[in-house]
């Protein structure tokens, strides 16, 4: 079993079968995944996805692309969402410099720290976004990290940056890029992460890994990807997956149900 913990199953993609890849995930050997909000209406989409769902949680955030749009009642929204034990984090958030069309940089910035201000405010780690923008979103997290720490979403940057990042309290999350025939620079990064700090995701339906590069992608194809970093980490493949859903379980505290019961707690687990 895997975990994908960067989905966006809200997505339009999905409309058509998004039931079926939901209620399949088991047996496509995926434990559970956290479906990531970007914005407005997919932060409400993916809360009400995990409430329908048991191995599906949520994060909620808004995405650097949608950075202008937050305000206080957004804010309000996150907070509310927050209170349900299914969101697991705030999240996506980051900073997008690829787009001239995108926000202003400085909107960004700030849409991002009152973000990771509010992450710390309400006991959840960030998942973050980063494109073209690898020193300003450094910067920021060091500044502003949460105690529950951040992930790295989609990892893939520099060798150099990496070892920079292995001093902050954060995970690496690895989705198909790395296994790209072009990418041997992120798989160069990956070698270099211990790893009780990889994580696994899709950031489906965008990013599916080879052999399936740019089809629709979907939670089951985490799998392709553990199975390229289990070969650069030199781990066993069924060693490796139990290895990142432990990583995931722990950093995100993703409790298994049985424990859950002995607490006497809600049944939400997985
Ligand atoms: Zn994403």
């Amino acid at each position: 079993m895997i975990v994908d913990v960067h989905a966006h199953l809200t997505d339009e993609q999905f409309d058509a079968d998004r039931s079926e890849i939901a209620e399949g995930l088991k047996q496509n050997g995926v434990k559970w995944i956290i479906t990531n909000g970007y914005d407005r209406k997919s932060c409400f989409l993916a809360v009400i996805l995990a409430g329908w769902y048991k191995n599906i949680y949520a994060a909620v955030g808004m995405h650097p692309e949608s950075a202008g749009d937050y305000d206080a009642v957004f804010e309000d929204n996150l907070k509310e969402y927050c209170a349900n034990e299914k969101v697991l984090a705030i999240g996506e958030i980051g900073l997008d410099y690829h787009y001239d069309t995108n926000p202003p940089r400085k909107t960004q910035r700030e849409t991002f720290v009152k973000q990771l201000i509010l992450a710390e405010k309400l006991d959840k780690p960030v998942i973050v976004h980063s494109r073209d923008a690898a020193q300003d979103t450094f910067d920021i997290l060091r500044d502003n990290m949460p105690s529950r720490g951040a992930v790295l979403h989609s990892f893939s940057q520099s060798e150099e940056m990496t070892k920079r990042y292995l001093e902050l309290n954060v995970m690496f999350s690895f989705s198909g890029v790395v296994t790209f025939k072009n990418a041997s620079n992120v798989k160069l990064s990956a070698g270099l992460i211990p790893p009780e700090r990889i994580l696994t995701e899709t950031d489906c339906p965008y990013m599916a890994p080879e052999p399936f590069r740019g089809k629709r992608c979907c939670p089951a194809y985490a799998a392709n990807t553990a199975a390229v970093l289990s070969e650069i980490k030199g781990i066993d493949y069924a060693e490796f997956c139990e290895l990142t859903v432990a990583n995931a379980e722990r950093f995100f505290k993703v409790i298994p149900k049985e424990e859950k019961k002995k607490k006497g707690g809600r049944f939400w687990g997985v």
